[in-house]
């Protein structure tokens, strides 16, 4: 099994000989064919979850696809409205809205937000009073499961993201006349494999959620249930089927009598469309453990460091030696630089490249770049069959001050 395709690779090949430092490559092609299909149905809205991947050709990408965008920062906000998309496209959710960043938002237009604390609604109200507007407003509500799942969102531990079904009892909407409330926003896992197991979750979360709606006194129009749909990290893994998932959608959807569902992908929309390739400095043999030194590690790619969980990963030329298996290192002074164990051939060697795979998601920005002041990551796309380079490697001298 391989997780990078025969034009790829020589696409990657070719770029080889005019880099010397890891970069990323983008399939803007492949990821445009997977979007489509995802946005034509009519059972749930969705967004992209910026964070995932916020280079300007994939939020163009998405665009193209009819996603809208949920973005938790002011700079993800103006990333968004930089590409020419229109504020009223824009959903804000994220556990830290200061007074100063919701103003900033609503001096761009964005008028619908997830409102994740008593003090984010007092603040939104404010605002949106003070400019004489009304906001669409989805409460965060964070669940309590005693056999909930554990993953990196918190699943049964509890998270600073939105608040307790207790803690919002107190709310007294009818105070903030600049807000209507037209839902509940609930997200609480990730990297989901299993429709059934998502199914079951969100199941669960129904009956809580329209009684806290009930009890609010507003009606549940939207119900929004955030991320969480995984894409495989190793041969092994199952995979999502999207209209198996749309059907469970649709009964969620009629159980909570909601107008309408929303979800805001992130890895599920763009995981599987970005490649990183990465130079070997060289390979040794430690005790019993043979180890690949690379260019690039969590400079570059954090995830494994802070999942356990390593990108799949190839030799870029072919080759027919034997296999073993490997530790990979990266390049910064700590063994926290550890990019998982793999099976590759037994002639690598210090010419060679690695590829690895599903980087789309939670890749470059979600790293730890400036530690040992390495090289910043070229990213190139590949977009109607074109490479186009779209920022080049940046040297240490180029962001140290
Ligand atoms: C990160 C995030 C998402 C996207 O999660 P994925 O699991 O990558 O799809 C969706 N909603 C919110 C609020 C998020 O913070």
């Amino acid at each position: 099994m391989t997780f990078l395709s025969t034009p790829l690779r020589q696409t990657i090949t070719e770029l080889t000989k005019q880099e010397h430092t890891p970069f990323f490559v983008y399939d803007l092609d492949g990821l445009l064919s997977h979007l489509k299909p995802l946005t034509e149905q009519s059972v749930v809205k969705l967004w992209y979850a910026v964070k995932a991947n916020p280079l300007s050709n994939v939020i163009q990408t998405l665009d193209k696809a009819g996603f809208d965008f949920d973005v938790a920062s002011n700079g993800e906000l103006d990333q968004v409205l930089r590409q020419g998309i229109d504020a009223s496209r824009v959903l804000n959710t994220g556990p830290a809205k200061s007074k100063r960043q919701i103003q900033h938002f609503l001096s761009q237009g964005v008028r619908t937000f997830v409102a994740e604390s008593h003090n984010q609604v007092k603040w939104l109200n404010d605002a949106a009073e003070d400019l004489n507007i009304q906001l669409r407003i989805l409460l965060r509500v964070q669940l309590r499961w005693p056999e909930g799942e554990k993953n990196p969102l918190g699943g049964d531990s509890l998270t600073p993201f939105g608040l307790g079904v207790e803690q919002w009892h107190s709310l007294q909407i009818s105070k903030y006349q600049a807000l209507n409330f037209v839902g509940l926003h609930i997200f609480q896992w990730g990297n989901m494999l299993s429709t059934e197991k998502l199914a079951q979750l969100w199941t669960q979360m129904v009956p809580p959620l329209k009684a806290l709606a009930d009890n609010l006194g507003f009606k549940l129009d939207i119900l929004d249930l955030g991320g969480g749909l995984g894409i495989p990290y190793s041969e092994n893994d199952a995979q999502l089927t999207w209209p198996t998932l749309i059907d469970a959608l649709a009964q969620i959807k009629a159980s909570a009598g909601a107008t309408e569902l929303w979800m805001e992908l992130g890895r599920y929309a763009v995981g599987e469309f970005g490649h990183y390739a990465n130079p070997v400095v060289e390979q040794k043999q430690n005790y019993d453990e043979h180890q690949l030194i690379m260019s690039g590690g969590i400079n570059h790619l954090l995830r494994p460091a802070v999942t356990n969980q390593a990108f799949p990963c190839e030799l870029l030329r072919n080759s027919s030696a034997a296999s073993r298996s490997y530790v990979l290192h990266g390049p910064l002074c700590t063994a926290l630089d550890n990019l998982g164990y793999h099976t590759l051939p037994k002639d690598i060697h210090e010419q060679d490249w690695l590829v690895f795979s599903q980087c789309g998601a939670y890749g470059f920005t979600e790293s730890m770049p400036y530690f040992l002041c390495h090289e910043l990551p070229a990213e190139y796309v590949i977009e109607h069959g074109k490479i186009c380079h779209v920022r080049a490697m940046q040297h240490a001298s180029d962001y140290l001050r």
